[in-house]
């Protein structure tokens, strides 16, 4: 409706036009969203528990499935969650109840071994996704009263009963590692999935600091006392919902002793006598390779 036009327009009519124009323009918008939804293209991030199924293509590379409409069958029901990343690109995530089969399209890929077939973007972006989908397995429920949660916005949930509002929670735990000498504090942790050896690690406890947690954690893991710690950095870690903090500390003093329930092994290293090391993917093989970076120089 132009200016001129609504200004020829007695006060009732002006009324109804507005009203209509309110209608017309509130069951277009409806429309469109619905048109978009349809037609918009996305990239559809599907899981079977942490497997993420990926394209294969010719040239023997993986690539996250991209168009309109889901890659593989979902069943009645099934939550589509909107991923939002930096980017702003259209990103879609749902969980399979069964495994599919592989096929000549289609593989499942475990998500961090996706980290190695993938654009760093897109690895992180299935991590979000992933955490989403964790996040919406173990929140279908009020903590305070028992009542099915609603979801409202993409991370949000709220209960129609006692207005309770849940947001996907992340465990933060520190990494730390600590330089003596010219070497560095290695340990194997019992729950680690193959042989290497790594730094120090363990969870935030309610009511410390991060420079607190990684004091205790180095002493209660290995008896140590550590100085100087300082900042180095962070990573999401969606196994199934991680922050890791990375520290940088010096030995102060004490003997190894090793907490033997966490830890099978432990002990200061130099650059030429390194044990196995994590993979790529992980901040503490990033906070690794900057100590050989700097003791190189
Ligand atoms: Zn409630």
């Amino acid at each position: 409706m132009t200016t001129t036009l609504s200004k020829r327009l007695t006060l009732t009519s002006l009324f109804y036009c507005i009203n209509k124009t309110v209608f017309i323009t509130s069951q277009f918008e409806e429309y469109r969203k619905k048109k978009m939804s349809q037609t918009a293209q996305s990239w559809w991030f599907v899981f079977y528990k942490d497997e993420l199924l990926l394209e294969k293509k010719e040239n023997g590379t993986f690539a996250l499935p991209y168009g309109e409409i889901p890659p593989v069958f979902m069943i009645e029901k099934t939550t589509v969650h909107d991923v939002t990343t930096l980017e702003g690109s259209n990103c879609k995530a749902f969980s399979l109840a069964r495994p599919i089969e592989e096929s000549a399209k289609y593989v499942l890929v475990g998500l961090r071994a996706s980290y190695e077939c993938l654009p760093v973007a897109h690895y992180q972006a299935a991590g979000k996704a992933h955490e989403i989908l964790h996040w919406d397995r173990n929140s279908r429920f009020c903590s305070a009263c028992g009542t099915p949660m609603e979801q409202k916005e993409s991370i949000m949930k709220k209960c129609p009963n006692c207005g309770r509002e849940v947001y996907p929670a992340i465990s933060t735990a520190i990494l730390v590692l600590v330089r003596k000498g010219d070497s560095i504090l290695l340990v194997h942790a019992r729950n680690f999935k193959g042989r290497f050896n790594s730094l120090v690690a363990g969870f935030l406890e309610t009511g410390e600091t991060l420079e607190e947690c990684v004091a205790r954690e180095v002493k209660e893991e290995t008896g140590l006392d550590v100085k100087n710690i300082t900042y180095f950095g962070n990573q999401p870690w969606p196994y199934p919902s991680g922050l890791m903090v990375g520290f940088i500390a010096d030995y102060a003093g004490g003997e190894i002793t090793l907490q033997d329930e966490e830890l099978s092994s432990g002990d200061f290293y130099t650059r030429d006598h390194l044990p196995e090391l994590p993979r790529k993917l992980s901040l503490a093989r990033k906070m690794i390779d900057w100590w050989l970076d700097c003791s190189n120089k």
